[in-house]
């Protein structure tokens, strides 16, 4: 077997036809990954021969008529920033280089039970603090359509992982955007669920309040498949919601008669937007018109203040998450140190990058006395704000439909030196993270040879809605369909 691995749902058939065995499918992910993945960075660790030999496992029970769900002995990766008992999990940081977990993440608990074949941990921005994957001690991640660009972040080697046909699927997480913009940079559908909806037990916290673990695929389909798997409630995570796993796989068949789609008006202005954006939006927002849906020009007026807003929590709480990293409990720890204040000063300084570090200095900032009503507290009105901006818009529409990102894939190294522009990237993502919603990005067309995204959002717990949306846009589209050039 050779060339890009197919979509969860025909490998699927291919298991099920006797056509395929899960051993071959997961030797030719990891031949992949090694080659093909390893020139684009798109993995810290393969789970060699851990992969191969749960495979022959999940072989063996399809043998026996037990097959233990749609991913079982199907190939997935996961970013690397999900702990697994015995692992290195280092979330691409020098600070966690050799940190082995004691335990596993409700995400792996359950793929594994799942049968799934974890073949790899995928590349990112360190601590999932970037919107390029280029923050990262293994090096930056590339963007498959054309190796010079960004792959998107902070989960880009998750997303790479699957436009480059490593994988069907993949995990990765979501704080303001990290599953769907790089979705978007890459042509595969990513999918961020409701705050609360997947267990954060296991997952490396960046800001606790935003975190959400989601995953990329190739159709709505495929991701709806996934998120059956992994969501649920985990006693182990205070913010796991009661609700079981949404049946969203049968939902899809709906068709858009009657779905409101809403246009938030603040999302459609000149300034910041690149033109093949626009156009490739509008294109798609036209094709959801033509089968059925009703379009409708909704409000979000507090939009413009949710960039700042995210940028003072994310980093407020990525302050007080990070100060674990002492030199002490976990971790790097740097030596010939003098005294304790110099062993957590040299770990720190040692251990994490600027990005992380300017990160922290902002967060500690935000927090301290005399600032903190100025800005953190400001900065949780307005997501107060947002969130009834979100409640308004969504009892007079179904989905809210935007651009996941305001511009094309990036060159790598362009926005290295003015990191206030890579931040206001994040414009359109930010607010689904904030308010706790669900929100998906699809791929809608190609510009200058990359892809463009669609991004949709839906109000909390609505994810069975909002998937079923994007199928039926897959139904009339083929923009999905995309593969990026082999030679990249
Ligand atoms: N780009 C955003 C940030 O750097 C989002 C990252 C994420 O979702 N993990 O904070």
């Amino acid at each position: 077997m050779s060339g890009p691995l197919g979509t969860l749902s025909e490998l699927r058939d291919a298991l099920d036809a006797g056509e395929l065995t899960s051993s071959a499918l997961v030797a030719a992910s990891l031949e992949r990954a090694a080659t093909l993945g390893a020139s684009l960075g798109a993995f810290i660790r393969l789970r060699e021969p851990e992969a191969r030999a749960e495979a022959e496992a999940a072989d063996a029970r399809r043998r026996a008529g037990r097959v233990l769900s749609p991913l079982d002995g199907i190939p997935i990766a996961i970013k690397d920033n999900l702990v697994r008992a015995g692992e290195v999990t280092t979330c691409a940081s020098r600070i966690l280089e050799d940190f082995v977990s004691p335990y596993s993440a409700g995400v792996v608990e359950r793929l594994d039970a799942a049968g799934a074949i974890v073949v790899g941990r995928t590349n990112m921005d360190e601590f999932a603090m970037g919107s390029s994957s280029e923050h990262s001690i293994f090096g930056a991640v590339r963007n498959p359509w054309d190796s010079t660009r960004t792959p998107g972040g902070s989960s880009g080697g998750s997303a790479v992982a699957v436009a480059a046909g490593i994988v069907p699927v993949s995990i990765g997480s979501d704080t303001g955007g990290s599953i769907r913009q790089p979705a978007s940079f890459c042509g595969v559908v990513g999918l961020k669920p409701t705050y609360g909806r997947v267990s954060r037990w296991g997952l490396v916290a960046y800001a606790s309040s935003l975190d959400q673990i989601g995953a990329f695929g190739r159709s709505a389909a495929d991701v709806a498949t996934v998120l059956e798997v992994i969501a649920g409630h985990d006693p182990r995570d205070s913010t796991s919601l009661p609700e079981p796993s949404p049946p969203c796989v049968e939902a899809l068949e709906a068709d858009l008669s009657g779905r409101v789609v809403g246009l938030p008006r603040e999302y459609f202005v000149e300034d910041g937007m690149a033109p093949e954006v626009r156009t490739a939006v509008r294109a798609a927002v036209a094709e959801l018109e033509a089968a059925g849906a009703k379009i409708l020009e909704v409000s979000l007026p507090h939009s413009e203040f949710a960039v700042a807003a995210y940028y003072l929590i994310a980093t407020a709480e990525a302050s007080s998450n990070l100060a674990r990293y002492d030199g002490v409990r976990y971790g790097h720890r740097a030596s010939g140190v003098s005294d304790l204040s110099d062993l957590y000063d040299r770990s720190r300084s040692e251990g994490f990058g600027d990005e992380v570090k300017r990160r922290i200095v902002l967060g500690t900032y935000v927090l301290s006395a005399g600032y903190y009503d100025a800005y953190y507290r400001k900065a949780q009105q307005v997501r107060t704000l947002l969130r009834r901006d979100f409640d308004r818009a969504f009892s007079s529409c179904d989905v809210i439909a935007t651009p996941t990102a305001p511009e094309l894939p990036f060159r790598l190294g362009e926005r290295a030196a003015d990191p206030l522009r890579m931040y206001l990237g994040d414009v359109y993502t930010v607010s689904a993270n904030l308010a706790g919603l669900p929100g998906v990005s699809i791929p809608c067309g190609l510009a200058d040879g990359v892809p463009v995204g669609l991004q949709l959002l839906a109000a909390p717990l609505e994810e069975a809605k909002l998937l079923g949306v994007a199928a039926a846009y897959q139904r009339q589209s083929d923009h999905h369909r995309a593969r990026p050039p082999e030679e990249a």
